[in-house]
């Protein structure tokens, strides 16, 4: 038998065997169902991913914002090996400590800004914002403030998908989803600076977070949480002056603020965390995907001192933690990938593909009336898609600009991702891996060109 004809059968079984005895999450089933998996990846190198058709695709989102080192990276790989064939497992249960969780901790300390100092590993994102909240409140409830229990978040903000998390989500479909509820958290609208700086004559102020710091009162009030730049949301880059105002207005009213840098942190946005472009510390930092660029399942709460030395002179034991709390496996993986990271300036090189990338974005934007809002910050980018953007009208519904758009990429091999989860949304992610060299960025341009042009056949 060829080769092509053994992959061939293998895409045949996987297939079969995946359409049924496989659920995937934020996928439609019954089409999953019905026509079993898109494809099946075979193999991964740099930017490039392989499937068992032999289609070689770029991979322009970095897979879900974390492959930040690219596919087929054999020193992360190798890492694994070693600390696998030493210690594969060692729980952090009841004090154990074992060297690479140990040394992760500091590595992570010693990057994330200001007195950040101590870390409490977790497996991903979600359980990530879980235990921040968590630690927020018990911070709170240690220094005799029994009703600090609230979080703020931001609608369009994205935190994850476990009960709590899933709440602070600010995007409906998946913050509604299965009628999961935490009562104790509240959506605020986003981006408004003014209204942060305590403009009450402000039109959006209803709904702000200042506004609702005034109605449910800081005194119940722990945490307001949200991402640097908002990715899933659609990729939404802060005005300019707001997360300066917010992180005051947490500090004037004693509230913590918690940065979600799950997708930024650890060089996505061109600085090692998305906090760093904006020079300000928040209390606490949730991190997870980019740690380990996704070789390994690991995610974390970063600490101020303040909370840290608080939870530190608690006389008990810690009724939190996750089978998975800074596996040893996950942790060496991290260390290695930062250790690349800093060894390759591969931080620094984001900013210069950043630039690639919006001169890429400013080139489509001057041929196609239809491009706009092109922007980045370092490699985390997007765009919108309208029927005119100087008179702010959207595309139709039935269009589906972004979702037609990202199949015409596909079909040239492109991978990246559509968000159209509002009335009038057509928003396109592009963030691939920060290894990434000019040509390939420039690649990734020329196919987005080519599919705008299909595109403007279609509308
Ligand atoms: N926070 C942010 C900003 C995210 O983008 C994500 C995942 N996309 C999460 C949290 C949740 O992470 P996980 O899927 O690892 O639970």
């Amino acid at each position: 038998m060829t080769k092509n004809t053994t992959n061939e059968t293998l895409l045949k079984e996987l297939s079969e065997i995946d359409r049924l005895h496989h659920i995937h999450p934020s996928t439609n089933p019954k089409f999953h169902r019905d026509n079993g998996p898109k494809l099946v990846f075979k193999e991964g190198k740099g930017i490039y991913l392989y499937d068992l058709k032999g289609e070689e695709y770029i991979d322009g989102v970095s897979m879900l914002w974390n492959v930040n080192l690219g596919h087929g990276n054999k020193e992360l790989a190798e890492a694994a090996y070693e600390q696998m064939s030493s210690i594969a497992y060692a729980s952090a249960f009841y004090g154990y400590a074992n060297e690479s969780t140990a040394r992760l901790a500091k590595k992570v300390a010693s990057l994330t800004p200001g007195d950040l100092n101590t870390v409490f590993f977790t497996s991903g994102g979600s359980e990530s914002n879980d235990t921040a909240f968590k630690l927020s409140r018990f911070y709170w409830e240690l220094k005799g403030y029994k009703n600090k229990k609230k979080i703020i978040s931001l609608r369009r903000g994205y935190h994850g998908v476990t009960v709590a998390a899933q709440r602070a989500t600010g995007i409906e479909v998946y913050r509604n989803f299965s009628g999961s509820l935490d009562p104790n958290i509240v959506n605020a609208k986003p981006h408004l600076t003014e209204c942060e700086q305590g403009d009450k004559n402000h039109p959006e102020y209803e709904g702000s977070i200042h506004s609702i710091i005034e109605k449910e009162g800081a005194e119940n009030i722990a945490a307001v949480i949200m991402e640097p730049i908002q990715g899933a949301g659609g990729v939404h880059i802060p005005p300019e002056g707001y997360l300066e105002a917010v992180r005051k207005l947490c500090s004037e009213n004693n509230i913590h603020l918690i940065l979600d840098e799950v997708i930024c942190g650890f060089g996505r946005t061109g600085k090692m965390f998305g906090a760093d472009n904006w020079n300000i510390v928040p209390d606490l930092i949730t991190f997870a995907k980019g740690i380990t660029s996704g070789y390994s399942q690991l995610g974390g709460v970063a600490m101020t001192d303040e909370i840290g030395n608080t939870i530190a002179q608690y006389d008990g034991m810690l009724p939190h933690g996750f089978t998975y709390s800074g596996h040893p496996t996950a942790c060496a993986v991290g260390l290695k990938n930062i250790e690349i990271l800093e060894r390759d300036n591969l931080v620094q090189h984001a900013v210069e593909m950043g630039e690639v990338l919006r001169q890429g974005f400013e080139y489509l934007e001057g041929k196609y009336s239809f491009f706009t809002k092109g922007r980045n910050v370092g490699l985390l980018g997007g765009f919108d898609l309208m029927r005119s953007p100087e008179e702010n009208i959207p595309f139709e519904e039935s269009v589906k600009a972004a979702v037609t758009l990202v199949d015409e990429c596909f079909q040239r091999n492109l991978l990246i991702r559509p968000f159209d989860f509002e009335p009038g949304m057509n928003i396109v992610a592009v963030a691939p891996p920060l290894i990434i060299e000019k040509d390939e960025v420039e690649k990734i341009i020329a196919i987005i060109d080519d599919s705008l042009k299909a595109l403007s056949n279609k509308i």
